[in-house]
């Protein structure tokens, strides 16, 4: 067989691109995704959830040892290969499904080509600046409203306010970005418990995708059954035990009824995971970083950020000065669980029992909505 023919049997024939490895078993070549495509692929992620340039992917990349430069990443993103499609110019432009494993999906590669395109021409990181990036997240404690933003051009100074008539809350934004970063610094992670959280999130992951394959095959068993009941009622109207307008009434019964919200219940289970591991390591990646980062980011990452953290947000009164409403993402709580229990060893027993309780339960991985 001709290389092109080969290539038209969706063979890829040359060097595998990067984060593939080509193997031989017996006659035929296979590619498979090696560990460097793996951290590929939680980059491609990164950049599709977090809107992360790819200078800020290649340092990520080169942290966890995958060398390359930015240009070569540019390159890495424009290839179709990723999401398991092969073009070639052997092809005349023409572009095939592979035989070898896709990292992302076709519709994610799409997502970062329009991403890559868009950040290119400048145009995803809007202009404007952070001047008041905790506007509507922080709220005003007195009548619950979001504060909003303003400039006394004047002084060239930034405040934020509550806009309920008779409220007059007011507070300069340097005073609230202070408070602020004060509030950030007790989740930021100590360099050496980095590893601890991430064997801690591991472990919560493995027990949520268990809940999950169980809750699937429960959801399994029941759709087969009700497969089962409607097969039973076609027999019976094949052998006119019923007759047509029983068998229409409740076979479409049956089907509105039981059916269809099994089968909505069952797509909805298909949680992808490796997207959610994505989240949280880099979650605890940006936690040993959180106070800087949120210091240097343009508004929409601080934004991101002070959601993840925070998803039910906070609330000023300038007696007491910010505080959190509702829960913090889970991730955080267990880094102040950490660090607490790091820190005030003598005080009481370890605590690692404690803060592995605190994160069991799905509806605790926040990570997801932002
Ligand atoms: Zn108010």
């Amino acid at each position: 067989m001709g290389m092109k023919e080969r290539l038209r049997n969706s063979y890829w024939t040359f060097k595998p691109p990067l984060g593939y490895t080509s193997i031989k078993q017996g006659n035929t070549q296979h590619i498979i995704i090696n560990p460097q495509g793996e951290l590929l692929r939680k980059a491609f992620l990164l950049k599709i959830n977090f809107q992360q340039s790819n200078a800020q992917l290649v340092v990520w990349l080169r942290k966890h040892g995958v060398k390359l430069s930015e240009k070569l990443l540019t390159q890495t993103l424009r290839n179709p290969f990723y999401c398991g499609l092969i073009s070639s110019s052997l092809l005349d432009g023409e572009v095939v499904k592979g035989q070898h494993e896709a990292l992302i999906t076709e519709t994610q590669f799409e997502q970062l080509n329009t991403l890559q395109k868009a950040q290119e021409h400048g145009h995803v990181h809007a202009k404007e600046v952070p001047t008041v990036p905790l506007k509507h997240h922080v709220r005003c404690h007195r009548c619950t409203k979001p504060l909003t933003g303003y400039v006394v051009k004047k002084k060239a100074l930034w405040y934020y306010k509550c806009n309920t008539k008779g409220c007059r809350l007011n507070i300069g934004a340097h005073q609230l970005h202070n408070l602020y970063q004060v509030m950030l610094s007790q989740y930021t992670l100590a360099q050496h418990l980095i590893a601890p959280m991430k064997t801690i999130t591991a472990s919560v992951f493995q027990q949520l995708n268990q809940e999950g394959v169980q809750e699937r095959k429960a959801v399994e068993t029941e759709l087969l059954r009700v497969q089962q009941k409607l097969e039973r009622m076609q027999e019976r109207y094949a052998n006119e035990e019923l007759d047509r307008a029983t068998y229409e009434k409740y076979s479409s019964k049956t089907a509105v009824d039981e059916l269809q919200p099994l089968q909505a219940r069952y797509a909805g289970l298909a949680t992808n995971l490796s997207n959610l591991e994505t989240y949280t390591d880099y979650a605890v990646e940006m936690a040993a970083n959180l106070y800087i980062m949120w210091e240097k980011s343009d508004l929409p990452i601080r934004q991101k950020l002070q959601n993840m953290i925070h998803p039910n947000g906070l609330a000023f009164a300038p007696e007491i000065g910010l505080y959190r409403t509702g829960r913090t993402n889970v991730i955080f709580d267990t880094i102040t669980s950490l660090s607490n229990a790091n820190s005030n060893k003598k005080t009481g027993p370890n605590t690692a029992k404690s803060v592995k309780s605190g994160l069991v339960g799905p509806t605790g991985i926040e990570p997801v909505t932002c």
